[in-house]
C-alpha cells in the first residue's frame, strides 16, 4: 500500500530550518483538552478561538493521511467524490422542518444582500437530496453513493474538547440511494465493514465499537462508531461477552429489543468518531424526491447517511496514544513517518545526514530533518512532542562504526543498524 493521502503534496521531505511553525512550552490560558495542548505545543494546530482552530502543515498532512484512508474505503465501496457548498438555502431545509433553531439548535446562519435566508453547512443530508433530484430519475440510475470532505459549522453550546468538538470541524460524509430496502440494506453493511477497515488503519480499530443509537428513521437504531478514550463525551454500555455496544440515550429500548442483562454492562467513557443512519423512504417522502420504478410508477427512493468526524478522530488519536514526552502517532498518519537528526555540524556529518535524506525520499518515505543548531537533547524532545514514529540519528559516533542510530517513538533505548535495514524496516 502507497502512503495514502500524500499525492497531494510531493514534498516528502522538510527541512526544521524551513518549517515556519515552532514548538512550544506554553499554550493559551483558556485551553483545557490534552489533545489541544499538544497539537498546539508541537505546532499542528492554531488556536484562533474556543472550539475554532487553524490546521498548520504538520497538522495538515495528518489530517491529509487520514482523508487518504478513509477516501480509499469509501472508494472501494463505489462511493464517488464530490463537493458541495457551505452556504445552503434556507428552502431546502424547511421541507423537512430542519430549518427551525428549535428542532436544529447549532445552526449558523445569515442573510445575503438581498435580505434572503442563508444557512451555514452544520449537514448537507437535505442539500445532497436535493441535488440527487436533477440526476436520479429511473431504476437505472440506482444505486449511487456520493461522499465529501467538507467543512461543518456548528454553533456548539461548550466547546472545551480541542479538535474533538469544534465550532468548525471536517467530517467525511457520505450518501446513498437505492431502489429497494435490500439494496439499502447491503450497502449498509457494506459501510460499517469498510469503516471498521477505517479505524483499523488509524489504528484504534481495537477500542472502537459498532454501537447502538438513536436516530434510525426506519431501522430502531442508528449506528454509532464510538471509540473508548477518557477525554470522549459519551458514554457507552459494553456486553464485553456478547460484543454488543450500547449509548446512554437507547440503553433501556436497547437492553429490552436485545436482550441484555443490564448489570453485565460495563459503563465506559467514549468518543463518537462515526455515525451511520439508515433513513428508509422517511427524507425522500419528506422532500418529495421520487424515481421512475421497473413498473412505471413513482417511489420515493431510500436513502442512507454516514459519517465520519475527521478532525475529531485525529483529536482521540492525539489523546490515546499521548505519552509524557508528548503525542505518539501511528505510522499511517504521521506527518514525517521519521525524524531525522544530526548531531554535530561537520562537512562529513552533514554530507552523510543529506545521504539519509536523500535515499529515504528516493524510497518514498517522508522523512523531517531536524538541521537546526540545537543541542541533541533538544532536537529530540521535539521529534518526541510531535510524535514521528522513527528517530534516526547521525553522528561522528554513528560514522565512526559506518552506522546509523534507530528509536522507534515508544522504544526505550536506540539501536545501531545500518542504512540497508532501516529502509527495509521502513517498507516492509
Ligand atoms: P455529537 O453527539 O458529538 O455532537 P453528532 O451526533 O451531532 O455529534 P453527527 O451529526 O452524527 O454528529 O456527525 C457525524 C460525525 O461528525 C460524528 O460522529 C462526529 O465524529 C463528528 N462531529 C460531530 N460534531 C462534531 C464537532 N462539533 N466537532 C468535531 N467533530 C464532530
Ligand atoms: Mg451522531
Amino acid at each position: 500500500m502507497g502512503e495514502p493521502g500524500l499525492a497531494y503534496a510531493k514534498l516528502l521531505t522538510m527541512k526544521r530550518t524551513e518549517l515556519f511553525t515552532k514548538t512550544s512550552k506554553t499554550v493559551p490560558a483558556d485551553e483545557t483538552a490534552l489533545n489541544a495542548k499538544l497539537l498546539i505545543r508541537a505546532g499542528y494546530v492554531h488556536k484562533e478561538m474556543a472550539g475554532v482552530y487553524a490546521y498548520l502543515p504538520l497538522g495538515l498532512r495528518v489530517l491529509e493521511k487520514i482523508k487518504g484512508i478513509i477516501r480509499e474505503e469509501m472508494n472501494a465501496i463505489g462511493g464517488q467524490e464530490l463537493l458541495m457548498t457551505n452556504l445552503q438555502p434556507k428552502a431546502v431545509w424547511q421541507t423537512t422542518q430542519r430549518w427551525d433553531d428549535n428542532i436544529v439548535d447549532i445552526w449558523f446562519k445569515t442573510k445575503l444582500q438581498s435580505g434572503e435566508d442563508i444557512g451555514l453547512a452544520w449537514s448537507h443530508e437535505e442539500p445532497i437530496m436535493n441535488m440527487l433530484r436533477d440526476y436520479v430519475h429511473s431504476y437505472k440510475d440506482l444505486p449511487v453513493a456520493v461522499y465529501q470532505f467538507q467543512t461543518k459549522l456548528r454553533n456548539e453550546l461548550r466547546a472545551k474538547s480541542g479538535i474533538m468538538r469544534g465550532r468548525e470541524f471536517l467530517m467525511k460524509d457520505m450518501y446513498s440511494v437505492h431502489a429497494t430496502k435490500e439494496d439499502l440494506d447491503d450497502f449498509y453493511n457494506q459501510t460499517i465493514e469498510a469503516y471498521k477497515r477505517v479505524y483499523d488503519r488509524l489504528g484504534i480499530g481495537n477500542l472502537t465499537y459498532v454501537t447502538f443509537a438513536s436516530g434510525g428513521a426506519f431501522t430502531k437504531f442508528s449506528h454509532e462508531f464510538q471509540t473508548l478514550c477518557e477525554a470522549g463525551e459519551d458514554w457507552l454500555y459494553l456486553d464485553r461477552e456478547r460484543n454488543i455496544a450500547v449509548n446512554e440515550e437507547v440503553l433501556d429500548d436497547a437492553v429490552k429489543e436485545l436482550g441484555l442483562s443490564k448489570d453485565k454492562l460495563e459503563k465506559l467513557r467514549s468518543a463518537e468518531v462515526g455515525n451511520i443512519f439508515n433513513f428508509g423512504t422517511d427524507k425522500a417522502e419528506q422532500m418529495g424526491i421520487t424515481f421512475a420504478d421497473q413498473d412505471n410508477t413513482q417511489k420515493p427512493f431510500y436513502y442512507g447517511s454516514y459519517g465520519i468526524g475527521v478532525t475529531r478522530v485525529m483529536g482521540v488519536i492525539a489523546e490515546l496514544f499521548a505519552d509524557d514526552r508528548g503525542l505518539v502517532w501511528p505510522d499511517n498518519i504521521a506527518p514525517y513517518r521519521v525524524y531525522l537528526v544530526n548531531i554535530g555540524n561537520s562537512p562529513e556529518v552533514l554530507a552523510r545526514t543529506q545521504a539519509v535524506y536523500d535515499a529515504l525520499q528516493e524510497s518514498g518515505i517522508d522523512v523531517l530533518w531536524d538541521d537546526r543548531e540545537a543541542r541533541p537533547g533538544e532536537k529530540f524532545a521535539d521529534g518526541d512532542l510531535m510524535g514521528i514514529p522513527h528517530r534516526v540519528v547521525i553522528s561522528e559516533k554513528t560514522m565512526a562504526s559506518d552506522s546509523l542510530e534507530y528509536k522507534g517513538r515508544t522504544d526505550e533505548t536506540p539501536i545501531n543498524t545500518s542504512l540497508e535495514e532501516l529502509l527495509n524496516r521502513l517498507t516492509a
